[in-house]
Formats: structure tokens, sequence, C-alpha cells
């Protein structure tokens, strides 16, 4: 066992295949949980809103309008079903942290607990990650969570990294993924959520769980990554169940 057995790693794979046209689902308020679906949660936090803070000095103003863009989604989706937005939201909704922050390197992440009993003291954080990409070229985006128990039906997070891959994608002359869609599958997994899917569960998974933002893989048309901006009505039966 080594210090970062519970720093769970959720990846967001490439996936080849032909693109379809986005789906759109209504708003779902209910909690429902498919018994295939009984483990895929990973956690919750104890306090709600989460802040979210990113790195600045890196993402430019298109990528932070995609990032805004599927903070966005979650908040709409949230204050429509429970009547709070999860993720910072208003003048400074990226909760900016002006000139950027450091890095925090995989093996701090857990250590270094951004909830305490009053509240927040630290933001998650959501950076690029242009070199040293340790988790193969197929993966796009890696979310780390801290998770620990503390009695609940949830264990509670205390702290969580997005890293998206800036090494193999986003660069050119590599297939070129949708941010937006990137971002609301790994904000999916910080407010929770595991993948729709595991392993070889998902070769014969239902439609549903393959239309689902949560799907563990994003295919490509061509050169261009799959737009999946829209959270399906099983993303948000699931989401209802943790807060
Ligand atoms: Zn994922």
């Amino acid at each position: 066992m080594n210090q970062f057995q519970n720093n769970l790693k959720l990846a967001l794979v490439l996936m080849l295949g032909l693109a379809c046209a986005p789906k759109v689902s209504p708003i779902s308020t209910e909690c429902v949980v498919n018994e295939d679906q009984s483990t895929t949660f990973k956690g919750r936090w104890a306090k709600q809103p989460v802040p979210l803070a990113v790195e600045v000095n890196d993402f430019n103003d298109d990528e932070l309008g995609e990032i805004l863009a599927a903070i966005n989604k979650w908040n709409e989706f949230y204050n429509q079903s429970k009547g709070f937005k999860l993720y910072l939201s208003g003048s400074n909704p990226l909760g900016v942290t002006g000139t950027g922050f450091t890095r925090v390197s995989k093996a701090n992440v857990c250590s270094q607990a951004i909830v305490t009993p009053s509240g927040f003291s630290n933001s998650i954080k959501i950076y690029k990650n242009r070199s040293g990409w340790t988790y193969g070229s197929q993966v796009m985006a890696l979310t780390s969570l801290c998770p620990v128990n503390r009695g609940g039906q949830f264990r509670e997070f205390t702290a969580a990294v997005m890293e998206v891959n800036y090494q193999h994608y986003f660069v050119a002359g590599t297939p070129k993924p949708d941010l937006q869609s990137i971002v609301i599958h790994e904000l999916g997994h910080i407010l929770g959520l595991d993948h729709s899917c595991n392993g070889s569960d998902c070769e014969a998974a239902p439609d549903e769980y393959v239309e689902a933002v949560m799907y563990p893989a994003l295919g490509f048309d061509g050169i261009n990554g799959r737009v999946k901006r829209n959270l399906m009505t099983n993303d948000q039966q699931r989401a209802n169940c943790l807060y």
C-alpha cells in the first residue's frame, strides 16, 4: 500500500467512432439509480458550492469560456433540480486566482486537503498538462479525487485536481477534442459521479449509458472530437442522488 491508495484516478479516453447528432434531455429532478449503476458513485462534497479555480496564466480566453460553459451546465442543472449551484458562480465564476496557482503535484493532491470544518481553504484546480503526461496517450483528461470515510452514505472529498492532456491533444497535427465536452465529463467526476459503465460492462451497455456524458470514452469524427455537452437523463438522475 502506498500513500496514494485513496487517490482515485478517473480517465476519459479516446474512442474512435462516428459522431452522432447531439441529444438533449429534459431536466430530471428525481434520484434514480439503476441496479447495475449502484456503485457508480465516488463520493461527494460535504459543503457547497464547490470552489473552482483555473490556472489563468495558461488557459486562454476561449478555453476559459469553454470551462465556464461546462461549469454553468452543471450549475444550471442543479439550480433547476435542487435550487442551488454546486460550483462557484457570480462575477468571478471561475474563482480565478490572479497570477495563477502553482501546479499541485499528484503526490500532494490528497495530502493537501482543501476542506476545513468552516469551509474551503483552497480551490479545486484545473490545469493543462503539456508535458510528462503519464496516463497514456489515449487518455484525454484525468481527475484525481481524495475521498475519506466520515460515516455517511457517501465518502467525502477533501481535494480534487483535473488535468487536461495538452501533450497529445489540442496541439497542431493531432485530433482536436471538444474541450467543453471533456470538462463537463470531468466536472461530473469532481461532483462525485463515476462512469455510467465500467470495463467490460460497457461493451453491452444500454444506449442511455453510452449517450451519457459520463460514458468513459469520447469519439472523434475525423479530427474533430465529438460534441457531448448535454447532461442526459442518466447523468441527471444519478447526480440528483448526490446532493
Ligand atoms: Zn471519466
